[in-house]
């Protein structure tokens, strides 16, 4: 039987990701937890093991490998769901501080235990992104804006424009479909935003994903 978490370290390095053992810990943490929550609430279609590991950890913390972020940024996942990609980023990078975001009261709810059970500190609000960016305390709050698997990318523009500061980045995490038609050329511009950059890559179990980091300005 293997050392728990050991599984875990092994498929980051594959991924070329260094996971210390406390930080392998809170993610094993994380799939049992998961595990067992799913039996009575349905929060996501991936429940095995390595599926969870591959796509949903992995897939989550590969953005950081791109980007060069700040020490103490304020980041925002729009429509965290079951907390991806936001809880691995705060597991690999405790110094950010997140927001988790999600309109289903019983993603929220689960995201409330899990984030206790892990000794980790993130606000967590139950709520839609479009009404989120109308209020003033959360206007122009923040540094980095992510969204995995929400909506079209001119409508997460359309809700994450007014909730960066200017000069803050926000990070599409998308399949590997080329999404940059004139439509979202279009949404670029209208939103205030500036196309920065646009990675290809592919998670360990071959499928490929696009990040696309827009800059707000
Ligand atoms: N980001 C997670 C992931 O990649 O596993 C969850 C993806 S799930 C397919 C989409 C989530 O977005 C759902 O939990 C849904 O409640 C949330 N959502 C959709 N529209 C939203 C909005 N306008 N504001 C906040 N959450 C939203």
């Amino acid at each position: 039987m293997e050392k728990s978490g050991s599984d875990i370290i092994r498929k980051f390095l594959e991924a070329g990701i260094e996971l210390s053992v406390e930080n392998a810990g809170l993610m094993d943490e994380m799939i049992v937890f998961l595990q067992a929550y799913c039996q009575k609430v349905n929060l996501t279609a991936i429940r095995d093991r390595e599926g969870i590991i591959e796509k949903h950890l992995i897939d989550s913390v590969l953005p950081l490998t791109f980007m060069d972020l700040p020490g103490d940024s304020l980041c925002l996942d729009i429509g965290t769901g079951a907390g991806f990609p936001a809880v691995p980023m705060m597991i690999l990078r405790r110094d950010l501080e997140f927001t988790l975001l999600d309109a289903q009261r019983k993603r929220t709810d689960y995201l409330t235990q899990l984030v206790d059970r892990l000794g980790l500190k993130a606000e967590i609000i139950h709520g839609r992104a479009e009404e989120l960016g109308r209020q003033p305390r959360y206007k122009h709050r923040y540094d980095m804006v992510t969204a995995r698997a929400v909506a079209d990318p001119v409508t997460l523009l359309g809700y994450a424009g007014p909730l960066l500061k200017k000069g803050g980045v926000f990070i599409a995490m998308r399949g590997s479909r080329d999404e940059m038609n004139d439509e979202v050329k279009r949404g670029v511009f209208k939103h205030g935003f500036k196309l920065l950059k646009e990675i290809r890559y592919n998670i360990p179990s071959g499928d490929g994903r696009r990040l696309i980091v827009f800059l707000k300005q």
